[in-house]
């Protein structure tokens, strides 16, 4: 069993968008800085995308791939395309904040399955199932945690239908929103026990791979990886989210996070959500000498600015986003895609840019 020491600064994720006041004073230098990583976060829910070859090696998904672990090492050798963001699309798409996302997205097949495709056709080889915040803790909190396995089948079975043998369905899973403590009613064994439900039903409902993303504490990320590591053979992406200077929210940063990780077992590392592509050429870098296995850069289309109404707006435009990220791939991330405030014209720009 692994610890860490965290500090017990800690924003809970509302997976449907809503605010929630941090339990601990912060200086409010940080503060300000830090809220507008909320609003990040909070926009956060998946993201979704074909390919085309240009002066980058781009890996392209045969008919009859079957994604095993030794597979997956030897395919991220070449540039993957993940998805962009799915949260900040589905609320442009009319999702109201503070409902269950995945109720939601039930409810809405056309529109997850609509951005699904343009995430596709725009060149995405790895697409989220929307099983974001499918976990029994999260679902607990809209009284739907007896329905965990008939949501997580659904909303795999939406993304699978949109996939095809095109691209590769990814099964989403991130924090619960609470912080593991040694004797609270969180602990690493029940975040273990957490992941582990959430991930048997996600391969029982045939995604090709795990992602465990916007995770903010790495003991809990370990618990992801050694819960999947314990019940499939399905590869595990892990990517947490950290501040311009690579630290994590919780405590430690992220070219320790990627290191233990790795040692568990975690077939790629890297960063989501956190801030624009602009600011992270340092953070991968440190990944990059900390690990041997792919480097995963997903940002958010820059820092958001908060506007009259509340909600985020993101100011990167797809053709800067792209550029921004192709110096990224230069600094050894090769499993790239965007998070909150990009769209199907982020991925497609970075497609054409490599
Ligand atoms: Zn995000």
């Amino acid at each position: 069993m692994r610890r860490f020491t965290c500090s017990r600064l800690y924003y809970p994720v509302d997976m449907g968008g809503t605010p929630i006041k941090p339990r601990t004073k912060v200086a409010s230098a940080t503060k300000s800085r830090q809220s507008r990583r909320i609003w990040g976060l909070l926009a956060e829910i998946n993201n979704y995308s074909a390919v085309r070859p240009n002066s980058y090696d781009f890996y392209i998904k045969q008919e009859a791939d079957i994604l095993t672990r030794d597979e997956f090492q030897k395919l991220t050798q070449k540039v993957v395309i993940l998805d962009g963001a799915t949260g900040s699309n589905l609320m442009a798409q009319g999702m109201p904040r503070g409902i269950c996302t995945e109720q939601w997205v039930i409810d809405h097949k056309d529109v997850i399955q609509k951005l699904q495709k343009a995430y596709m056709e725009a060149g995405s080889q790895i697409i989220y199932a929307p099983t974001f915040g499918g976990n029994r803790i999260n679902l607990e909190k809209h009284g739907l945690e007896d329905r965990i396995r008939e949501i997580n089948r659904t909303l795999v079975s939406y993304s699978r239908e949109t996939a095809g043998t095109r691209c590769y369905v990814a099964g989403d899973i991130t924090t619960s929103g609470q912080f593991i403590t040694s004797d609270g009613d969180y602990t690493f064994e029940t975040a273990y026990e957490m992941y582990q439900e959430q991930i048997r039903i996600l391969k029982d409902a045939g995604v090709d791979l795990i992602a465990a993303e916007t995770m903010i504490n790495i003991e809990e990320t370990l618990a992801a990886v050694d819960a999947a590591r314990s019940v499939c053979d399905l590869p595990i992406m892990c990517t947490v989210t950290v501040e311009a200077d690579g630290s994590i929210f919780s405590g430690g940063n992220a070219a320790e996070a990627a290191a233990a990780l790795e040692s568990a077992g975690a077939d790629a590392v890297g960063i989501n959500c956190s801030v624009g592509p602009d600011q992270l050429v340092s953070v991968v870098r440190s990944i990059r000498e900390a690990v041997s296995i792919p480097v995963i850069a997903k940002p958010n289309a820059g820092m958001p600015a908060i506007d009259d109404q509340g909600n985020a707006v993101y100011s990167m435009t797809p053709s800067d986003f792209a550029r921004h990220m192709k110096v990224l791939v230069e600094n050894g991330a090769s499993i790239i895609g965007g998070c909150c405030g990009t769209t199907p014209d982020y991925i497609r720009e970075l497609v054409h840019i490599l």
